[in-house]
């Protein structure tokens, strides 16, 4: 039996690995031309993806990741309101993508094709690419992301969802930073919380996914509302063109950029204030999305492509390498039955990515609701408990297992 899965992100790799253990054929397509490049970010993890990867025979162990030892809020003026312990392992994109590249055949991982329809039959299913290209599969994964083409196809309703707030993110190598300055942060899961703003950042492996001393990076993810209008401009590039699905890192004007370093320096706790304005940040439009049906007969649709919660639990990778076990193990379950095992799939994997959409949303409503008028606020969303905000942020990896286990899934992790 043979799957098509279309997009070549940490979503598909995980799937074709999980499919091809339970003795299928996979292959992955991907749009981009040469393989995909982080820009440098972190990455959360959970226990749930860090045992899934273990499944697709990639054995994540503490090289991979940073686990900073102490969370702690900082006031604008840098000193410690809040303090506890953490013990999360912060990645990063680029290291998981690495190692799950690595460990697939060369011929199944395609660059340049990028999907442009399905077409299916009773006998299976047929990829169409643009450039011409057609290739016929048992089952087709629609692993491509929070613009899915597959979706667009099934569900061409479904649009993501604006949450009111952009993430600003920005990274920068250890030997940039201030030697004092990375000593007194590298241990630290640091947060600002400027009013109305959420503000975390972190130590994770550096270029070529190090985690040596000297060759970290520092990661900074800084939530901020901002209205459709306001949007509309910081998506609109020098030359005046609007890039309505978000705008690429480059052509985000310097009148932004200075602006930004300019704020991060009015309310930003000067440790970080000082390590942000050495970088050159960009911007991600918060959405999410809940699709009302992921399998459309042959075709299902699997990570991002068929929910997308906001980022605040920092599980969307952990999400996706959920739906590509719940996908291998229900296909397998279900012996020679695909469409049984295909409904299966969906039967599990709906109303956990709804879940996780809706938890995201609750931890996200705070932001949500700065662009409202402050009288048609409510009071949670007036005032914030700083403290309530760092205790739910950290307890959030143990959130994330108890949704598993809510929704019948904790064997996914752990067979
Ligand atoms: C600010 C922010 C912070 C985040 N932090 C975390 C975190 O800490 N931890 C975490 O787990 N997750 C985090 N996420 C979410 C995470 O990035 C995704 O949820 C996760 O990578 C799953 O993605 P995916 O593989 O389903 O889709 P994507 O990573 O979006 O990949 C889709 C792939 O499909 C390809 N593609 C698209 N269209 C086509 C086509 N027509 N044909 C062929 N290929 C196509 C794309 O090029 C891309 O490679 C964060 C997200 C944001 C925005």
């Amino acid at each position: 039996m043979s799957a098509l899965v279309i997009g070549g992100s940490l979503g598909g790799l995980i799937a074709a690995h999980l499919l091809r253990s339970t003795g299928w054929d996979a292959i992955v397509f991907e749009r981009n031309d040469e393989e995909l490049a982080s820009r440098g970010v972190g990455l959360g993890t959970h226990p749930q993806l860090i045992a899934i990867l273990k499944r697709a025979g990639i054995d994540f162990d503490e090289t991979m990741g940073i686990k900073p030892t102490r969370a702690v809020c900082l006031d604008s003026s840098g000193k410690i309101l809040i303090e506890q312990p953490t013990a999360r392992t912060l990645s990063g994109w680029s290291r998981l993508y690495r190692a799950l590249l690595d460990a697939l055949p060369v011929q199944t991982y395609r660059l340049g094709k990028k999907l442009v329809r399905v077409e299916q039959d009773g006998a299976g299913v047929t990829a169409i690419f643009a450039d011409g290209t057609r290739e016929r599969g048992d089952l087709l994964v629609g692993a491509d992301g929070v613009r899915s083409t597959v979706r667009a196809q099934f569900l061409p309703e479904v649009e993501p969802a604006y949450a009111g707030y952009v993430a600003w993110r920005a990274s920068i190598d250890e030997a940039d930073v201030p030697p004092d300055l990375w000593r007194d942060m590298v241990e630290l899961y640091a947060f600002c919380l400027p009013e109305g703003e959420q503000l975390i950042s972190y130590a994770v492996p550096g270029r070529d996914n190090d985690t040596a001393v000297g060759r970290r990076a520092y990661n900074i993810v800084w939530y901020r509302p901002v209205d459709r209008d306001a949007l509309a401009d910081i998506c609109t590039d020098g030359a005046g063109r609007h890039h309505a699905a978000g705008i690429p890192p480059p052509l985000i004007r310097p009148d932004v950029i200075a602006k930004i370093k300019a704020d991060a320096k009015a309310v930003i706790a000067p440790q970080i204030a000082e390590i942000f304005a050495r970088t050159t940040p960009f911007f991600q439009p918060i959405y999410d999305l809940i699709s009302p049906q992921i399998v459309f007969g042959r075709v299902v649709l699997a990570g991002d492509a068929a929910f997308v919660a906001r980022p605040h639990a920092g599980a969307g990778t952990t999400k996706a390498a959920l739906d590509a076990a719940c996908l291998a193990d229900s296909i397998r379950d279900a012996g020679g039955d695909l469409d049984a095992g295909l409904k299966h799939y969906e039967h599990m994997q709906m109303p956990f990515g709804r879940a996780l959409v809706e938890v995201n949303r609750a931890e996200g409503a705070y932001l949500s609701a700065q662009t409202k008028p402050k009288a048609d606020r409510s009071a949670a969303e007036l005032h914030r408990d700083i403290g309530a905000v760092v205790r739910a942020h950290i307890d959030r990896s143990e959130q994330v297992g108890d949704i598993v286990a809510a929704h019948g899934l904790t064997a996914l992790a752990g067979a």
